[in-house]
């Protein structure tokens, strides 16, 4: 089914970045039969729709941008979801009805895609969605948080938990601690019981790690020795998105039978690994793309239990060009947030 985004939007235009994102106006009309109306009322920005604006993930546009999003249900036709409902938007498309899907594995789904990349996004005032799409809002979470921790806290929590298998009385390493999906890194682990430790560039943001939890946080040059001297035989686990930048580290920094999991390769494609200290140390070496919707639900139940995304920064969604600057400069600690004020339909 196919997402449709209306009213006000923030359109991708061109491949020139954040400048080409532009506030347009879109036709509404009345959703067609199994897809809901969604009166948005926060969406989020992540690196994802960076890429897209830079041109790099050979999106033909125009295409409105944003994963994430949270709003209230303006019109349906299933019986499931009635005006009113507040509801939080499952960022994963895919087709439903296929084996894998009907097995659970919604991210192995020939139809796999990203709600704002491989169909319209969040980031306007009315979206109809498949209604399979919805899930209720958590009550605790303000609107900007709802719309904070989706596709993040998803993907993250697949990592750790499916993926990684990330115990309680295990450590992880969780490498570029200012990324949105490492904030939800760090909030999940320490959540599952963890020891946390972190990474980053940034003294401003190793400050704001520990604040988030973390048990301790190294500098991102040569981050291996420090790790090794905290932890005498390495972490259990890497928690990667950086890629090429880091990934020796990574593997410098990982006990014995550790894993590395990883989401992304901000710093670029193709990475050299020492093919030694992945078999002699029993290492894996594990890939993940955002979730299904049974561990979205994991997500939602761990919110129930005080799990808490991190809001950033929140920009009007007229200044949707302010808010990809910010990520685009990695300025951000946690999501950078959109409201959409008239998002009421
Ligand atoms: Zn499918």
């Amino acid at each position: 089914m196919e997402v449709l985004s209306q009213g006000k939007a923030a359109v991708y235009e061109e491949p020139i970045g954040p400048a080409g994102v532009r506030i347009r106006e879109r036709p509404r009309t009345e959703p067609k039969p199994g897809a809901v109306a969604v009166a948005v009322q926060a969406a989020s920005i992540n690196h994802l729709d960076l890429w897209l604006a830079h041109g790099a993930q050979r999106v033909t546009p125009p295409r409105v941008i944003a994963a994430d999003g949270a709003g209230v249900v303006h019109a349906s036709d299933d019986p499931a979801w009635k005006p009113g409902d507040e509801v939080v938007l499952f960022p994963t498309l895919c087709c439903w009805e296929c084996e894998w899907c009907r097995a659970g594995e919604n991210v192995k789904c020939a139809s796999f895609g990203v709600l704002g990349e491989h169909s319209d996004g969040t980031a306007c005032e009315l979206i109809h969605i498949d209604s399979r799409n919805l899930f209720a809002k958590p009550k605790a979470l303000s609107w900007e948080e709802a719309a904070a921790f989706p596709l993040t806290f998803l993907t993250a929590w697949r990592m750790l938990t499916t993926r990684a298998q990330l115990r309680a009385d295990e450590t992880v390493l969780v490498v570029g601690a200012g990324a949105g999906v490492a904030v939800a890194a760090i909030r999940i682990a320490k959540h599952l019981g963890a020891r946390v430790l972190a990474t980053s560039r940034s003294e401003a943001k190793r400050k704001l790690a520990l604040e988030l939890g973390a048990d301790a946080a190294f500098d991102s040059s040569a981050f291996s020795k420090g790790v090794r001297e905290a932890t005498g035989d390495g972490v259990d686990v890497v928690f990667e998105h950086v890629g090429p930048a880091t990934l020796e580290e990574s593997m410098r920094s990982l006990a014995m039978g550790g894993r590395i999991v990883t989401c992304g390769s901000t710093s670029g494609v193709k990475a050299e690994v020492s093919m030694p200290r992945l078999f002699f140390r029993q290492a894996s070496l594990l890939g993940s793309t955002m979730g299904n919707a049974s561990e979205f639900e994991s997500v939602l139940k761990a919110i129930d239990h005080g799990l808490r995304p991190v809001v950033d920064h929140i920009f009007p969604l007229d200044r949707v060009q302010d808010a990809l600057v910010r990520v685009d400069n990695t300025e951000q600690f946690g999501k950078v947030v959109l409201s959409v004020a008239g998002g009421s339909a």
